[in-house]
């Protein structure tokens, strides 16, 4: 029996400003994608407009999952309550472990010229939410580059054609970036039961549905993929860059209020009680 995973929608991106001005596209965490477990929120930033960026994202909390920064072009400061300071350039990844709980601020370094990058939210289990803060700062050199017929695939996290990317989630998932030429054909084997959807971020593909008609995914949209099996893409005419996101659902309760994400309101509000305290900061 050869079976395969079927697009089953897309979703839109939706334009939206976030931290202090920010113009962003959100991907996932739209009333068209809510979530695709255990992928929470996915925004996609791309401006050649400084006073669309450069106020960045000011000092705010986060806790109880975890926070993916890619940086495709520009420079994007990073610092943080308990010392950590960095700065993220083209094809620099940053996945933060939020766990119980740490304040940063995220801010675009250039006055001018181009942000384009992503940030993902990736939900933790309940026994790791209130885990102990920690980072990986991963340089772009560190990211595994697998090329084949008309693709070219940078590794994040999850193992691709047998390499393994830099970034250690704490969840079985994959991210990929993906780049198609322009009508190549790309597949790929997600385990089954993991949740999948691949953000199209330049170009366009095409895929099929579960009846077997084949449906256009322009960019910025979303695809999410159904059923167990390989799946398979082909580019547009312009080819298409694709951020490829599959994980194992935490199927858990998800309680979410702005930059706290538990398992129930009253462990929302505690991150509320504990971040007016102070506790988030040290
Ligand atoms: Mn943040």
């Amino acid at each position: 029996m050869s079976e395969k995973r079927f697009l089953a929608r897309t979703a839109p991106g939706m334009p939206t400003t976030d931290g202090a001005g920010v113009k962003l596209t959100r991907m996932v965490g739209t009333p068209y994608l809510d979530m695709v477990d255990p992928f929470l929120m996915l925004d996609r930033m791309d401006s050649d407009d400084p006073d669309s960026y450069i106020a960045g994202f000011p000092n705010h909390p986060h806790r109880g999952f975890e926070t993916v920064t890619l940086i495709l072009e520009g420079l994007m400061r990073h610092k943080d309550s308990v010392g950590n300071e960095g700065v993220l350039g083209p094809g620099d990844v940053q996945w933060m472990t939020a766990g119980r709980g740490i304040i940063h601020s995220e801010i675009p370094e250039m006055v001018e010229g181009r942000l384009k990058g992503f940030q993902l939210w990736v939900n933790l289990p309940s026994h790791l939410k209130m885990t102990a803060p920690t980072y990986q700062d991963i340089p772009a050199q560190e990211v595994p580059v697998v090329e084949g017929p008309g693709s070219s695939v940078r590794v994040i996290t999850g193992s691709h054609e047998g390499h393994d990317g830099p970034a250690k989630a704490h969840t079985p998932i994959r991210v990929l970036d993906v780049r198609l030429d322009a009508g190549s054909t790309w597949t790929t084997t997600p385990a089954d039961g993991n949740g999948l959807f691949m953000c199209v971020y330049e170009g366009s593909i095409t895929a099929l549905d579960n009846l077997g008609r084949e449906q256009e995914i322009e960019a910025p949209k979303s695809g999410i993929f159904h059923g167990d099996g390989p799946v398979e893409v082909t580019a547009g005419a312009d080819g298409a860059e694709i951020l490829y996101c599959e994980g194992a659902p935490i199927n858990e309760p998800v309680a979410r209020y702005g930059p706290f994400v538990m398992n129930t309101n009253q462990e929302l509000e505690q991150a509320v009680r504990d971040y007016n305290a102070g506790l988030l900061a040290t």
